[in-house]
């Protein structure tokens, strides 16, 4: 068991080592992944932002996180869950003015009103929005990584649950 430290964030860094894509011609396409995880306690500042340096085990690259204060990263979450909230509503709305409108039958010659492809639409984009938002806000840990894409694109920082 990992007790959380006060003031303390774990978090693990994945440092990606291959990212093959094989087959799709004859068989499925098939990508792997491996990776190796290296967990990482790094200190919450008590106001604003801090940056800490990690080490990444496997390559030994310095990496530069960003990590928020408290108070500054549950902030950002409940905007996430906000949003995630929002989106159901939205969802919820369109679905029910879709089904009204397309349960109705339409005089000859009549076209849907112009609205309706647009909560069509809404459906689409909240159904798949509400879903990520929620996993964002509730994956949300106030770090991440602020180094060069070059170095970003063979690491990322994960939070670790406790
Ligand atoms: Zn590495």
């Amino acid at each position: 068991m990992n007790r959380p430290i006060p003031g303390m964030v774990q978090v693990a860094l994945r440092h990606i080592v291959s990212d093959q894509v094989s087959g799709g011609v004859v068989r499925p396409a098939t990508r792997s992944i491996s990776w190796r995880d290296s967990r990482f306690q790094v200190r919450r500042p008590q106001t604003g932002k801090q940056n800490v340096e990690l080490t990444c085990p496997v390559c030994e690259t310095a990496l530069v996180a960003e990590v928020h204060a408290e108070s500054r990263t549950r902030r950002a979450a409940a905007v996430y869950l906000v949003l995630a909230a929002l989106s159901v509503i939205v969802l919820v709305a369109a679905l029910a003015y879709a089904v009204h409108q397309g349960g109705k039958t339409l005089p000859e010659g009549q076209s849907y009103p112009a609205l309706f492809p647009f909560s069509i639409l809404a459906i689409f984009v909240t159904f798949v929005a509400a879903p990520l938002f929620y996993l964002r806000g509730r994956r949300h840990n106030g770090v991440s990584l602020l180094n060069a894409p070059m170095f970003r694109g063979k690491h990322a920082l994960l939070p670790v649950r406790s």
